[in-house]
């Protein structure tokens, strides 16, 4: 039902504030994607506009959809000053999940030869799927390092090249963390899983530059027309879902001594001024750390795999997104600059040209959004407008975004015909999972090409290439 909505313009539909709701609800769309939301996102989102010191609206991305408490491709931001919180639920599970893409200097042509090689040593080097674990193995004074330093700390321990870290949000190192906040058992789950992948929706993909459509930001970006780069997509594993699970359930129980009557426990959240609302920022910001440094890990272990096969490619970073994760920002907000926490769960942040936190390299066209579409589809990279940071807060969407459930979709596909169906168009998948292969079918995912469309229409990012897929590994 879709009539609660107020149509402001081609791409932007509003919940006007009504009940509990301090601000109104926001979802940027197209009548077709607003209805395949359906209902329960429009009442995550509205929930979310209830919370204390939300200001502006509560965001829905086109490729929203349902989620725990807050609708993956929710952004919401909070005024300390007002009385505003910070969610754990609000952030997700898997801690800065999170995308970066590598070029290869390599071009389709390079490659076909040796595909199938290169699909077999990426799968044997990178660990994947349900409790993958890795070849390093962390004590507690190199955990202790790792979830301060981030991709700072891997690269000091020989995983990467300096120059990576300057297309690192936060340059690799989330400042603010504080890895005493994180449990004994978060950290217990991490230590054997520092540079997997993971399971699920997670992939390592190697991917093709199908089309341009913005020449200058694709000059700046280093992209060409029939370019080989890789993607990967994974986040802060054991120790992420662990800090997720345990704050979560502290700021549900603690909401009334907070005086915070949750509309939702699943939106169990703490005052930002508050000792666990600190606890949570310094714990998740260690998570953060622990996603940059397994991505770091990661493409060590992609250029390792990369040379055994082109000795002379040279693997240099794009840039670093993540997914999930609550950051403190400026933003102008009344006419004035504020500090608000920016609550961004499976969105990316989508900085436009001039924004002091970007890199020198990104300072004329805005920032690298990169969005993956699946492991059959299209996927793009996109490039932050100035327009973004009015309509919602310097963010855009993640990804196409599921159209159905895993359960629906691992009833509807099999892996195995899944597998075949896309080598026959010249796609290698290599999985340890073939439930995991199906609920990831592409048509599970929403149609990628209409969600960047409506995101760059809706003045969240615009278009600069297209990828299409040659290699996936998927969690
Ligand atoms: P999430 O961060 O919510 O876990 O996933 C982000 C997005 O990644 C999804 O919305 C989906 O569009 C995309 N995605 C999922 N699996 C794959 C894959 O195998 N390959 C690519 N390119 N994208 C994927
Ligand atoms: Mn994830
Ligand atoms: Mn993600």
């Amino acid at each position: 039902d879709t009539s609660q909505f107020i149509q402001r313009d081609e791409t932007c539909w509003e919940i006007p504030p009504h009940g509990r709701m301090r601000v109104p609800a926001v979802i940027y769309a197209d009548a077709h994607l607003l209805q395949q939301m359906d209902q329960k996102v429009y009442e995550q989102l509205s929930n979310v506009a209830m919370l204390p010191g939300i200001v502006e609206a509560a965001y829905a991305m086109p490729d929203a959809h349902w989620g725990y408490g807050f609708p993956i491709g929710g952004v919401a931001a909070f005024d300390p000053e007002l009385g505003g919180v910070v969610s754990a639920g609000g952030v997700g599970f898997d801690i800065s999940c999170g995308v970066r893409t590598l070029h290869t200097g390599l071009n389709t042509d390079d490659l076909q030869a040796h595909k199938q090689a290169l699909a077999d040593a990426l799968y044997r080097m990178i660990p994947a799927g349900v409790g993958s674990r890795g070849r390093i193995h962390l004590n507690h004074q190199t955990m202790q390092g790792m979830l301060k330093g981030g991709a700072q700390w891997a690269l000091a321990q020989g995983y990467g090249e300096p120059q990576d870290l300057e297309r690192i949000e936060e340059h690799g190192k989330m400042a603010g963390a504080e890895p005493n906040y994180v449990s004994a058992r978060a950290k217990e789950r991490q230590k054997d899983e520092m540079g997997t992948l993971g399971s699920g929706n997670h992939y390592l993909e190697v991917q093709r530059v199908a089309e341009i459509f913005d020449q200058d930001a694709a000059q700046v970006f280093g992209l060409q027309t029939d370019a080989v780069v890789i993607s990967i997509h994974c986040g802060s594993r054991g120790l992420g879902h662990q800090i997720g699970t345990e704050f979560l359930k502290q700021m549900a129980v603690s909401a009334p001594q907070h005086g915070i009557a949750l509309p939702d426990r699943e939106l169990a959240c703490a005052p930002l001024d508050s000792s666990l609302g600190n606890q949570y920022l310094g714990a998740m910001r260690a998570g953060i750390n622990c996603a940059l440094a397994n991505r770091q890990i990661i493409t060590h272990l992609t250029r390792q795999a990369v040379a055994g096969i082109f000795p002379d490619a040279h693997l240099s970073l794009l840039y670093d997104v993540s997914h999930n994760t609550c950051k403190l920002e400026q933003h102008e907000i009344g006419g004035k600059k504020k500090g608000l926490f920016i609550h961004r769960k499976g969105a990316t942040r989508a900085f436009g040209p001039g924004h002091p936190d970007l890199p020198p390299v990104f300072q004329a066209v805005g920032q690298p959004v990169l969005i993956g579409g699946s492991m059959g589809t299209s996927s793009y990279i996109l490039c932050g407008c100035k327009d973004s940071e009015k309509r919602a807060f310097g963010s855009a969407c993640h990804g196409a975004g599921r159209a159905m459930s895993r359960r629906q979709a691992s009833k509807q596909w099999r892996g195995k015909t899944l597998i075949e169906t896309l080598a026959a168009q010249g796609i290698i998948i290599r999985s340890q999972s073939m439930r995991g292969v199906a609920e990831e079918a592409p048509p599970a995912y929403k149609d990628v090409d209409s969600v960047v469309d409506i995101a760059e229409l809706a003045g969240l990012a615009r278009k600069v290439a297209r990828l299409e897929p040659m290699i996936c590994i998927k969690g």
